[in-house]
This record gives C-alpha cells, structure tokens and sequence, in this order.
C-alpha cells in the first residue's frame, strides 16, 4: 500500500516540485544520488575502485518529451565513457531508454543507443540498459537485441517480479546477451507482475539459476542477503567461479554487505547515479524500504 503510493507520487510534478525544493529531502536524496555533476559521480566511482569495488555510472533522467533532450542525454553518455577512460575507472555505464527518446520513435531511440554502444565499444566498455516499467519491457528488450546483434558491447535487465521474465531470459540468452537480474522497482498490476515478495523472491532464484550456468556473464543485483546467500551456496555447488559473474548494488545501499563480498572475494558493482533529474530514483529507494520513509519524515517533522 505505502510502495504504491510512493509510486503513484513519483509520476506527480507538484510533489516532485515540493521534494526537489526542499533542503532536507534534498540532503536525504544525497545518500542515494552521488551529486548533481559528471565530476561528483567520477569521485563517487573512484572511491568504490580504491574500495575493491566496480562501478556503472547512471546519468539520471527519464522519460524526455523532446528529441533535442534525448540527443543531450547521449551526448552525456558519451561524455561519461570518455571521462572513465581518461580516469583509467573500472566502470561501465548504465541508461534509461525512456530518457533515449523511447517515448518519442523507437527508431530514434534505437539509433542513440546504437551509436552510444559503438562508442563504448571503441574504448572496450559496456552499455547497460536499465529495464523501466513493463509498457517499455518490449520496445526495450527489442532494441536491445537488435543492437547487441551489430555490436555485443550492450547488455539489459530482467525483473523477477514479471510473469513474463523467464521467457526473456530465454529468449536473450540464444542472443547471447548479458542480464542484470533485479527484483523490479515500478508499480505492476497483479496482471503482470507477482503481487507477493514470496513469489518475487522464488522465481528471482529461479531466474539466477538459468542465468549462472549459461556461459555468459551475469550480474546478480539485489541486496536482499537470502539472495545472495542462495547465489553463493548454488554457485559454489556447480563450481562456477567467483570471476564468472557479479553481484551489484545500489549507490548508499548495504554498504556493510557490499563490503562484505568484496572481503569473500566476489565482484561487487555499484550503481551510481547521477545528475539534477534525481526526483523518480529517489522515490524508488524510498518505496522500496518504509524505514526510509520514516527517516524522511522525522527529519521533516524535526526541522
Ligand atoms: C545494481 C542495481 C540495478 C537495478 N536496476 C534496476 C532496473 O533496471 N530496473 C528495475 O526495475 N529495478 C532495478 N533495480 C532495483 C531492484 O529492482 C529492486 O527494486 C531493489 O534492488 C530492491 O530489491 P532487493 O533485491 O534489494 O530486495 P528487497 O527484498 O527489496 O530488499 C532486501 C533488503 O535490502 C535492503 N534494501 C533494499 N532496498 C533498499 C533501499 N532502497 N534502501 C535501503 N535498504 C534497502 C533492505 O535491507 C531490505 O530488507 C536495480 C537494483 C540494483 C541493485
């Protein structure tokens, strides 16, 4: 109940105007967002190298309602690939189709990932593209194979609590495409999406266990530790090594547990966004945990 009213309020503008504006869900959002600069995000995915840790760079933003906003945010993700080259990072990059233009022609949008995956590519880097809410699922895997079938440099998402994930994860794996595999974050109808964490949960190991033993390189994203434990204890009994794929996490989320995996000896990612369009992000991490919520409010209420 309080997940999806967090949700419904990420697509209204008067609130975002309210959270935007104000000082302390601004702080708030800090531990979330790196900064609102290119150059806050490279200290950001500096400190988790020093760290042991990789990172992927997220310049924020969603859903562009002009083709001239859609052409910047390429430009930026170019920017990006260019700056982690420079920096010797070991980082990749993750994307948003909606902020690609996906909203405005599919064309478009095919045509701006598929030049920002030939310039990763030029510098031996990697395009991931973020999966949105299931009316993008589609259009999002559709672009994703095509441009994978010109050049590998790209991978995509899978969301567990879809009805429909294990058919896409079949159906990416025969193009050999690199998964992130994540529980999902949008507000899904019951017609979709499992209503219940217990069969999110379920079909997220299921999932994992199609995943790890296909050859291909996966990233395991979830900081829910019976995942990872179940991750590591299959993994582990089938003997795919450690080097073989990578769990991930969100920027300022399971610090502890991030490190702890590092310290075992696993490839731990960190997502790290980025940018002034952080509004919809935020309210993502605040659904996903009511304690976060709570956190915001007594600070409000202090103030
Ligand atoms: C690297 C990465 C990339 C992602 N990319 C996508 C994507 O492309 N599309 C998409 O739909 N979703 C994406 N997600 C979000 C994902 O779908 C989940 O919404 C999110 O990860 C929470 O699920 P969980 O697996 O951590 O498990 P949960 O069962 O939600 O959480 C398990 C535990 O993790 C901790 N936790 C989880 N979230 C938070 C939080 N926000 N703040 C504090 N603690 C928290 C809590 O301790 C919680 O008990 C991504 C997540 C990660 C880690």
């Amino acid at each position: 109940m309080l997940r999806s009213t967090l949700l419904k309020l990420a697509d209204s503008p008067r609130f975002a105007q309210w959270v935007t504006s104000n000082g302390t869900t601004r702080r708030m959002a800090r531990r979330f967002v790196a900064g609102e600069t290119l150059d806050e995000a490279i200290e950001a995915a500096r400190g988790c190298n020093n760290a042991g840790m990789l990172a992927s760079l997220d310049y924020l933003g969603e859903n562009s309602t002009t083709t001239s906003d859609a052409q910047r945010a390429r430009d930026a993700y170019l920017e990006i690939f260019e700056r982690i080259a420079q920096e010797k990072l070991h980082a990749n990059v993750s994307c948003k189709l909606t902020q690609l233009g996906l909203d405005l022609n599919v064309d478009f949008c095919q045509g701006l990932v598929f030049s920002i995956v030939e310039f990763a590519a030029r510098y031996d880097n990697f395009l991931r593209v973020d999966m949105e809410g299931s009316a993008y699922t589609d259009r999002t895997l559709e672009i994703v194979k095509r441009v994978r079938a010109r050049n590998p440099a790209v991978g995509t998402v899978i969301q567990s609590y879809l009805f429909r994930s294990e058919r896409d994860v079949q159906d990416l794996l025969t193009y050999g495409c690199r998964v992130r595999l994540c529980k999902g974050a949008y507000k899904e109808s019951a017609e979709v999406a499992y209503p219940s964490k217990r069969d999110v949960d379920f079909n997220y190991v299921h999932l994992m266990k199609i995943l790890l033993p296909s050859g291909f390189y996966h990233a395991i994203a979830t900081h829910d530790p019976h995942m990872i434990a179940e991750t590591i204890r299959w993994a582990s009994a089938r003997q795919i090594s450690k080097d073989d794929f990578e769990f991930q996490m969100l920027y300022g989320v399971r610090t502890d547990l991030q490190r702890r995996l590092v310290r075992d000896g696993y490839r731990l990612r960190v997502y790290i966004p980025y940018g002034k369009d952080w509004f919809p992000y935020f309210m993502r991490r605040l659904a996903e945990r009511p304690a976060n919520l709570g956190f915001l409010l007594r600070n409000l209420f202090r103030k």
